[in-house]
């Protein structure tokens, strides 16, 4: 049976040491009472509700799955009682606005504590997860009578929420979307249409269920251009927040998947169903893609919480199996043979998504703590930066973290041997669930797409100067440090092959847009290559510094240690991919667009 331990440590080193989540104190609402001492009982709560709770139900979600019965959907046996222990506990409301019920503490705390549910069972965490996405949009479009109406039951959990884009001939390309949306007298409208893979659409877990549904006014504009947000809850709600008649929406059917069999995906049948516009007519998208900007960000944190969990797994495992001989001599000459930890390439597979799920846990905390600043910071001038930056990144975390959760949860099962296969050992599911993560909230390839296509041109390359000025000035300021060399030397190396690969970009994808294309991938990996080496090598600055001043007696050397092998063994093994991928997107278009597509 797998297990799960909260890396609550790691946590805290990043939150505290990395980030200095305290430097923002004086400045953003909520900081100040997200004390040491909070945060550590937040991470402690979350770590053992998640442990305890959440985890021992990810099997019995997985081998039950969702069941419809009539129109209901009846989630796994325990869901229900843990999911009701989430709301009870506060848990949904943790970073909430205070003025609708929530606790107004740091997004970047809220982030560890989603990390940990995904780890522990990602199928039931996407439940509050979609609420959270559902949450967002109405408060960047819904009017103040929508938002006091829906928010507070929503924040509460309460209510859970949905995202209605997809159509069964409608994916990627959201300008073929059909549903209807008809005015009706009372400035409501009349939804019609079908819905498919909607995750969370309809569940036993809470009272009502708050549908964003995309849909197209008759008359509008063709294409993206005609496409608006509506509200559509499954119970109609009383202008007192009371819950009246069942909306015309229905589950058709729950889809059969490879993974996160515990979170039911719906095909949504709207039939003539009352909704309420978000936004302005025509601008669905806008508000849609904003809110998916932060959704983006909790789905490369499910691609790392897969990498954790599957890890945790591997290592116990690795320690106990003993099989053959160290190369070095037996290690442990008085058994039979040697745990398989001994051998290089089991260690290659282990340190490979040890240092990764470290270094994106950074990169993602920093995320993190950018949508704090972009919320709630009174400067406009930092809450500009700190758009672009994260606009920038948060394709490369989506598709890189997602890329590498699932191939670190392969790598894990492969420690496993033949018993990773085996359902029994439980490693096989945490590949099946990895795997969606690379899909939904726009495919990884439309991700690498949005960066090339959309965010590196964006007010002419605004944001990835900014990126390269950040990472840039830290090897500017430390190129004389001998110690930290290691570290630093191979950062800027890398970082001169992206601006190398930016150029290239900006000489070649404008004569032929196929170019542009070929390489987005490249790119994308490089970017999060540069991105995760600019986060070890702070970490590795920051343990140098420990290590040479340290804190206080209850000093862990073991920790800062570790670090820094893990800091040296990205540098060494992951960090020179880039020149790779430099080379393969140097190579143009032109062997992936020649032959015909019946040559294939
Ligand atoms: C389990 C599950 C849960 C989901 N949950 C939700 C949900 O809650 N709400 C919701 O609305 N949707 C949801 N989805 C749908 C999901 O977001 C879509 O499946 C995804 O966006 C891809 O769309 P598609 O499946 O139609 O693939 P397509 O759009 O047909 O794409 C197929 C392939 O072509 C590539 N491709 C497409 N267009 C281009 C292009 N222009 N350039 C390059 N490559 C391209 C894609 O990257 C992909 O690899 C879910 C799906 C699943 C399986």
């Amino acid at each position: 049976m797998p297990s799960y331990t909260a890396p609550v440590r790691d946590m805290q080193f990043i939150l505290h040491e990395l980030l200095k989540i305290d430097r923002h104190n004086e400045v953003l609402a909520g900081f100040s009472e997200a004390t040491p001492d909070t945060v550590a009982a937040i991470l402690e709560g979350a770590a053992q509700l998640s442990q305890e709770l959440l985890q021992p139900l990810n099997r019995v979600g997985d081998r039950e799955g969702c069941r419809l019965d009539n129109d209901r959907v009846v989630t796994p046996t325990g869901f229900k009682e843990a999911y009701r222990a989430v709301v009870d506990g506060g848990w949904t409301g943790l970073t909430g606005h205070q003025e609708h019920g929530g606790q107004g503490l740091p997004y970047v705390l809220g982030l560890a504590v989603s990390e940990m549910m995904a780890s522990a069972n990602m199928a039931f965490s996407m439940y509050a997860g979609l609420t959270s996405g559902a949450i967002e949009a109405i408060e960047i479009g819904g009017t103040e009578e929508q938002k006091a109406l829906y928010l507070p039951k929503m924040v509460s959990g309460q209510w859970t929420g949905t995202m209605n884009l997809t159509e069964a001939h409608c994916g990627t390309d959201l300008g073929l979307l059909r549903t209807k949306a008809e005015p009706q007298a009372d400035g409501s409208y009349r939804i019609t249409g079908s819905k498919i893979f909607i995750s969370s659409g309809e569940h036993d877990l809470a009272e009502n269920i708050i549908h964003l549904v995309l849909a197209r006014i008759p008359g509008g504009p063709d294409g993206v251009k005609g496409i608006s947000l509506f509200i559509v809850s499954k119970f109609l709600v009383d202008p007192d927040g009371g819950l009246g008649e069942r909306n015309a929406v229905s589950c058709g059917s729950i889809e059969e998947k490879m993974g996160i069999h515990g979170n039911s995906t719906c095909v949504m049948n709207y039939d003539g169903a009352t909704g309420y516009l978000i936004g302005e007519a025509h601008q669905g998208l806008k508000t849609m893609f904003i809110m998916m900007n932060a959704a983006r960000l909790g789905v490369a944190v499910q691609g790392l919480s897969q990498a954790e969990a599957a890890y945790q797994n591997a290592v116990v495992y690795c320690r106990e199996r003993a099989q053959g001989r160290s190369l070095r001599g037996p290690k442990f000459p008085d058994r039979p043979a040697d745990p398989i930890i001994v051998h290089p390439d089991i260690r290659r597979m282990l340190m490979t998504v040890k240092v990764f799920k470290e270094g994106a846990r950074a990169l993602a905390y920093w995320a993190g703590l950018t949508v704090d600043i972009i919320r709630k910071h009174p400067e406009s001038e930092t809450r500009r930066k700190a758009e672009d930056l994260l606009g920038l990144l948060t394709p490369v975390m989506k598709a890189y973290f997602t890329d590498m959760g699932f191939n670190a949860a392969n790598l894990c099962l492969q420690c496993f041997g033949g018993h990773g296969y085996i359902a029994e050992w439980g490693m096989e599911q945490f590949v099946r669930d990895a795997r969606i993560t690379q899909i939904y909230e726009g495919a990884n390839g439309i991700q690498a797409l949005d960066l090339i296509g959309r965010k590196l041109p964006a007010h002419k390359g605004r944001a990835i100067q900014l990126f390269f000025g950040v990472a840039g000035e830290f090897c500017e300021k430390y190129r004389d440090n001998a110690s930290l060399s290691p570290f630093v030397k191979p950062l800027a190396g890398a970082l001169e092959q992206l601006v190398d690969a930016t150029r290239w970009l900006m000489r070649h994808a404008i004569s032929d847009p196929d170019n542009g294309g070929a390489a987005s991938m490249d790119y994308l990996y490089m970017m999060a290559l540069v991105a995760l080496g600019y986060q070890w090598a702070q970490v590795a600055r920051i343990c140098q510094n420990q290590l040479s001043n340290p804190d206080d007696d209850s000093f862990d050397r073991r920790f800062y240690q570790n670090k820094l092998v893990c800091a040296t063994f990205f540098m060494e093994k992951v960090l020179p991919e880039t020149t790779a991928h430099l080379a393969k997107l140097k190579a143009g278009a032109d062997s992936l667009m020649t032959l015909p597509a019946d040559a294939f």
